[in-house]
């Protein structure tokens, strides 16, 4: 029954693990095994958008073999995959900022012209009744910026990952940031420890879609220099 599955070539492999530092996008744990995904379940669907590195245990929880844990969605494996990659990208350095702006070097020593560790708009649209979540890796101190403009009224929420698998499933949780019913809003976030956080918006109009723009900015830790 497998006959017809074209492979995925050596090239795109070796593409796919540079562009992820050969790490699970969901776990980021540095050297587990990793094999590629097909996030929409079709093996013959070798588009880039469609492939993501997983380690066994995260491929396990994504397909449910496993039987237990809690199930990956495609969509969020894929918002897994994007925000891993632009991370992956920041890292390798080599100027090739597709999303950043302000590309300008002046050459001034002002240290108050601090530079953004990472920035990034994006516009997406949330059904009815619906959220759309991203996680992102901080490391504590950092001041995460978030500015959410919508056609809909949404509600923004910032909380660990933890906290956002239980929201998930359906319970009441305490969130580190809560901003309900707004077409326009800027959050600010600074996390306690080192972890992964999440960002969710979520629509909860019964009906209408919400177009919405998200531009997210990480500015590095203030407290770097007092010490
Ligand atoms: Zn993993």
């Amino acid at each position: 029954m497998a006959a017809r599955r074209p492979p995925i070539s050596s090239e795109l492999e070796a593409e796919l693990f540079a562009a992820n530092q050969r790490t699970c996008c969901i776990c980021h744990e540095p050297r587990k095994h990793v094999q590629i995904h097909h996030i929409d379940g079709d093996r013959t669907n070798n588009e880039w958008e469609n492939l993501a590195v997983l380690c066994l245990d995260c491929h396990s929880r994504v397909t449910g073999d496993e039987g237990l844990g809690r199930k990956y969605k495609p969509e969020e494996v894929t918002l897994y995959k994007e925000r891993w990659e632009v991370a992956c990208e920041g890292d390798d350095d080599d100027g090739e900022d597709e999303e950043t702006e302000g590309d300008e070097d002046d050459d001034d020593d002002d240290e108050e012209d601090e530079e953004a560790l990472y920035s990034k708009a994006r516009e997406f649209i949330i059904r009815a009744s619906d959220h759309q979540a991203f996680p992102f890796r901080l490391s504590k101190g950092v001041r995460f910026v978030a500015t959410v403009h919508s056609d809909e009224p949404v509600d923004i929420t910032v909380a660990s990952e933890r906290v956002y698998d239980r929201w998930d499933d359906g319970e009441e949780v305490d969130p580190d940031v809560s901003e309900e019913d707004h077409l326009e809003a800027t959050v600010e976030f600074i996390p306690p420890r080192t972890g992964t956080f999440v960002l969710w918006i979520e629509n909860n109009d019964k009906k209408a879609k919400a177009t919405v723009s998200l531009d997210v900015t990480i500015w590095p830790s203030e407290d770097g220099d007092d010490a």
